[in-house]
């Protein structure tokens, strides 16, 4: 199959991981840039053009688009869409997972157990917010965080309403959540594959940090994981409309609930933890799944 991975850069190891993996399987895969990807937009022939060469015959697109060129990554993802290509991730599940609210509300809807959480936009509220949540210490949010960054700890009610007001000010989306403290500074990644978990890690924060991403310091380490933490994965997975999906889990009193739903997961750290081919599962998934115009919405969301 000839395979087009949406990567700004072959040298980052999830890319090189699903170039190596492809080879091994005998397709052929070609690393894209996104930001250099272009498009034709004309009626009943999308195109993709890529330095002056029309792009076509791809069977199956892998996005591994950053977050912070999700608007324009899932654009071309969308026109690869409308020319037939079979998405490994789909651009409106993308979308969709990159606005922690919206993933956030999507998958309450189905009953995923979730840390309490609260949206509000004017500063009046701010006091109902807190009590919302159950009061202090909370977590503060950027709705389009990534890595840890923008992800706050407020301690006393006095620290929230100062940091939750900050942000309203700047205009910045945010969310507030109920800080699971028993969770210790550690999370579950679960990395589902189609519909299942092939892989999970359990990842610790650095002492006196809360937050357990691996770019923060983190330390990923092997878990075995319960079977209803298994289900809630795949079932948000699911919900997401993501067949590749890191779904983040916090162990808490109340069962599992899951943090956010990530489009583009790492490999290295889950393939280092785990010593799982990860890669090579991708591409067996694809291998299994991939037809011609077979998304969901077909571009059209
Ligand atoms: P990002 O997209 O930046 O990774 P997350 O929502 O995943 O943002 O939060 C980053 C980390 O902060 C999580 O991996 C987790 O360790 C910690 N964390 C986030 N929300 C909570 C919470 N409600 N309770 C306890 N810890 C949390
Ligand atoms: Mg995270």
């Amino acid at each position: 199959m000839k395979i087009a991975i949406l990567s700004r850069n072959k040298n980052l190891y999830s890319t090189r991981r699903l170039i190596e993996a492809c080879v091994q399987r005998g397709h052929e895969p070609m690393v894209l840039d996104v930001l250099r990807s272009y498009m034709e937009v004309v009626p009943s022939k999308p195109e993709v053009h890529f330095k002056g060469n029309v792009l076509d015959g791809f069977d199956a697109i892998i996005p591994r688009i950053g977050a912070s060129v999700t608007f324009y990554g899932t654009a071309v993802l969308r026109q690869f869409e409308m020319m037939g290509a079979f998405p490994l991730n789909e651009s409106v599940a993308i979308s969709r997972s990159r606005d922690k609210l919206r993933s956030l509300q999507l998958l309450s809807r189905k009953g995923i157990g979730l840390p309490s959480t609260g949206f509000a936009h004017h500063p009046d509220d701010i006091q109902d917010l807190i009590k919302m949540v159950g009061g202090a210490p909370l977590v503060i949010k950027l709705l389009e965080g990534t890595q840890g960054i923008g992800v706050v700890l407020a301690e006393t009610k006095k620290a929230a309403e100062s940091v939750i007001e900050a942000f309203m000010g700047l205009k910045a989306n945010i969310m507030v959540q109920e800080y699971i403290k028993e969770a210790g500074g550690a999370d579950i990644r679960c990395l589902v594959v189609g519909e299942k978990v092939v892989a999970a890690m359990k990842r610790q924060a650095l002492p006196g940090e809360f937050r357990s991403n691996l770019h923060r310091g983190g330390s990923a380490s092997l878990i075995k994981i319960t079977p209803s933490e298994r289900a809630t994965a795949v079932k948000a997975a699911r919900i997401m409309g993501l067949n590749v999906a890191g779904v983040d889990i916090l162990r808490s009193e109340r069962g599992p609930l899951v943090m956010e739903v990530n489009s583009s997961p790492g490999l290295e750290g889950i393939e280092l933890a785990t010593g799982k081919d990860i890669a090579g599962m991708i591409i067996e998934f694809i291998e299994k799944n991939a037809k011609p115009n077979k998304t969901k919405t077909r571009g059209k969301g």
